[in-house]
């Protein structure tokens, strides 16, 4: 038997649940598939569990530095892991469940729990059922790469889900891959007492970022005792008794680096690969990547793809916007589309990095006239007052239109001030706009109207 329906969703992450109820409410019949947890990678996996562990973390580095702020704590502080975990699973299910109860409660989505194949351009299998629609909206997000890399198979390897679901805290772990992922949770474990070891096959850490945050980050991980092996050109992995060994280098230093638990952070791939797409005629570009126009419309007619598997954000937010895209397209004759997009995410180490638009080395390879502005978190009273002086904000300005490229704001509330350059950036308006808003004292946001007032020509590199 054929089920049809106005619209199929599959994958319930970040944009599917949210186009299937404006769907449903203007009056459409929306079938929701999802193969496991309801909120996806986000909620389940991803940012809410990993940000939930973050406040942990920073909950411990304060306590273990509260003699600074002349609070005296009597005794050791301690990890309680289960304790920890349990907090953090509270938070993820509440979500989990608060997406699963949305989506069954909404009058015209219908909730079908199982993994979606197509099996043509408008039919979609569950199982053993069938179902049909003219629309079709792909939200199937991406999942870790296990990289081929030598002895991978022979030894326990984590990925962030199941790093996530221990519940012990490892004694010494391995982090492979020196990015965003892999930095979290290297920092983290540490604040939680493991000895943690970044292995990192390029030169530094972050390469997407400039040198300057690559080393400041490097420098802030490091003084919490993190240890980290770049160029680590010979990756791979041996069983010891019940320790990993993890082959780090064939030139130089320690060879091997001895791990209880080893993470892979090196990437993560699209779930497109499952999807029987061959049968819908949708296209995928050469890394598995659905292919999209600017307002996410497939190869195939009336086949949408949305969030992490279209290969244009990697990010909560990108796939969030996708979906009002989408809705804005197909309900509101509202032609927005993906390049008006700027853009824009965190890092969530302690501190933080926020980042919008361009880097340095993205404007030099541009070729425009550019100014830039920096300031030390030495010299921002909001970091002094709260003690965390790490770190810096640099602010990138076009000479000519006077408006903002980018900028890195590396320091306490960077993911939070960056926002005041993400706005003035979309409304295209220029700097000089931010100069003369008052900002509230003391914060970190306030000193960005001193940067701009201070901006120099930048030099080309020597
Ligand atoms: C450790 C970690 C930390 C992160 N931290 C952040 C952060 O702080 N901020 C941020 O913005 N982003 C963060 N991200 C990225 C963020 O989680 C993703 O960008 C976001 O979840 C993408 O959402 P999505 O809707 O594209 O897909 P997903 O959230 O991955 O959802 C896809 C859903 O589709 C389902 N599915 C897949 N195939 C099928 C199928 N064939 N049939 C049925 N169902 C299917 C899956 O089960 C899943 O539920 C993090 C990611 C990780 C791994």
């Amino acid at each position: 038997m054929t089920r049809a329906f106005d619209a199929i969703v599959i994958g319930a992450g970040q944009a599917g649940p949210a186009l299937a109820v404006r769907l449903a409410k203007a009056g459409k019949s929306v079938a929701v598939i999802e193969r496991k947890l309801f909120g996806g990678t986000c909620v389940n996996t991803g940012c809410m569990p990993t940000k939930t562990l973050v406040a942990s973390a920073y909950a411990a580095h304060l306590a273990r530095n509260a003699a600074a702020y002349g609070v005296r704590i009597g005794g050791k502080v301690a990890m309680d892991m289960p304790a920890l975990k349990a907090r953090q699973n509270r938070v993820v299910m509440n979500a989990r469940h608060g997406v699963e109860t949305w989506l069954k409660d909404t009058p015209g989505v219908t909730v079908i729990e199982g993994h979606a194949q197509f099996e043509g351009p408008d039919e979609v299998r569950v199982g053993p059922e069938m179902l049909t629609a003219p629309q079709i909206f792909l939200n199937v997000g991406g999942r870790a790469v296990v990289p081929e890399m030598p002895g991978v198979h022979d030894v326990a390897y984590l990925t962030n889900t199941s790093l996530l679901a221990l519940d012990v805290l490892p004694r010494h772990l391995v982090v492979v891959g020196g990015s965003y992922i892999g930095l979290e949770f290297a920092q983290m474990y540490r604040r939680f007492g493991a000895e943690v070891t970044i292995v990192e096959k390029g030169p530094r850490l972050i390469a997407r970022e400039d040198p300057e945050v690559s080393d400041a980050i490097k420098a802030i991980l490091e003084a919490e005792g993190i240890q980290i092996r770049l160029n680590a050109e010979c990756i791979s992995f041996h069983p010891r008794g019940e320790d990993i060994g993890v082959g780090v280098t064939c030139l130089e230093g320690e060879p091997e680096v001895p791990g209880s638990h080893v993470l892979l952070a090196v990437g993560r791939k699209p779930n497109t690969d499952d999807l029987g797409l061959d049968k819908a005629g949708v296209a995928l570009d050469a890394r598995g990547y659905v292919t999209v126009d600017d307002q996410l419309r497939t190869s195939a007619p009336g086949v949408w793809a949305m969030g992490d598997c279209n290969g244009r954000g990697a990010f909560t937010h990108t796939a969030y916007n996708d979906y009002e895209i989408v809705a804005a397209n197909l309900l509101d004759d509202d032609p927005r589309k993906v390049s008006d997009r700027l853009t824009a995410y965190a890092l969530y180490i302690d501190p933080p990095l926020g980042r919008v638009g361009m880097t340095e080395a993205e404007v030099r390879a541009s070729g425009r006239k550019a100014l830039v502005g920096t300031r030390p978190m030495t010299r921002v009273g909001r970091a002094v007052e709260k003690g965390e002086t790490q770190g810096f904000m640099k602010v990138l300005v076009d000479a000519e239109t006077r408006q903002i490229l980018g900028a890195s704001i590396l320091g306490t509330s960077g993911d939070e001030a960056i926002h005041g350059i993400l706005d003035i950036m979309y409304a295209k308006a220029p700097y000089s706009v931010i100069q003369r808003a008052v900002h509230i004292h003391p914060t970190v946001s306030e000193l960005i109207p001193t940067v701009l007032g201070e901006l120099s020509p930048l030099e080309p590199s020597s």
